[in-house]
């Protein structure tokens, strides 16, 4: 064997493994370079001229049935790559819609958030604190002589005369003498809670709808007490008295 029918068989054996790749993979592992090797593709009527044949008839040959390969593999190649194209259509569309409802989302949560912070802005805007210029002179749930309980409200100390507002707007339910808590007004708010305003020197309003900041009366120091200050007690739903300042807190109010 001569080295040209070496390369021939070699250039053969190229083209037969793609032909058996194709065909079935039969040819493509048998690993030595033989060019009298028959080769699987074309007709078979032509395989004995392969086996005579020169290397370069073989390429020949080859060429032909390789040819008919190549438009099979176009054909394929284009198919796959409309399947490609339609892929990445299809990705884009899909990354498309996931931006867009992600954009929706973000856009529906920032309305949300702002809704709420305006809800939010309205609600703290409702309540504001009973007295100005106070300073804290008993909390709730303190213990003192002059209780029968634990404190149940929470004092501002002021000067006597000072005004005395409504908590939040609603509407005086009671308004006069009530013994320990001498005059007191009481305001049932819109959303339930009632708000005492006790110890009142005056009662400046003593019925119909209040709004948030309007004076009701006077800081005084009647009933039980030791000095004048307001005693505020905060029932919510009308039930069981809460700690004012916790409660005023919650509302955006410090004490
Ligand atoms: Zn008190």
């Amino acid at each position: 064997m001569n080295s040209r029918s070496r390369r021939g068989g070699s250039a053969v054996l190229g083209v037969a493994a793609i032909g058996a790749v194709a065909a079935g993979g039969v040819a493509a592992s048998q690993g030595h370079v033989d060019p009298s090797l028959p080769i699987s593709i074309g007709d078979s009527a032509d395989t004995s001229s392969v086996h005579t044949s020169t290397g370069l008839q073989q390429v020949a040959h080859a060429g032909a049935s390789l040819h008919t390969q190549m438009i099979a593999q176009a054909g394929q190649q284009e198919a796959q790559a409309k399947a490609r194209a339609e892929a990445a259509r299809r990705a884009a569309a899909e990354r498309a819609a996931a931006a867009k409802a992600k954009a929706e989302a973000k856009a529906k949560a920032e309305a949300a958030a702002k809704a709420k912070a305006e809800a939010r802005r309205k609600f703290l805007a409702g309540w504001v604190l009973p007295v100005h210029n106070f300073w804290i002179s008993a909390g709730f749930g303190e213990s003192s002589a002059h209780w029968a309980t634990t404190h149940t409200g929470l004092d501002f100390a002021a000067p006597t005369g000072t005004a005395v507002k409504s908590i939040g707007s609603g509407r005086i339910v009671e308004a006069g003498w009530a013994n320990a808590y001498g005059y007191r007004i009481v305001v049932k708010h819109n959303d339930g809670t009632t708000s005492w305003y006790c110890h009142l020197s005056a009662i400046t309003k003593a019925s119909g709808t209040v709004v948030p900041g309007e004076q009701i009366g006077r800081v005084g120091a009647t009933g039980n007490v030791t000095g004048p200050h307001l005693h505020l007690e905060i029932h919510p739903g009308g039930g069981a008295a809460v700690d004012p300042k916790v409660w005023l807190a919650d509302h955006g109010l410090r004490t």
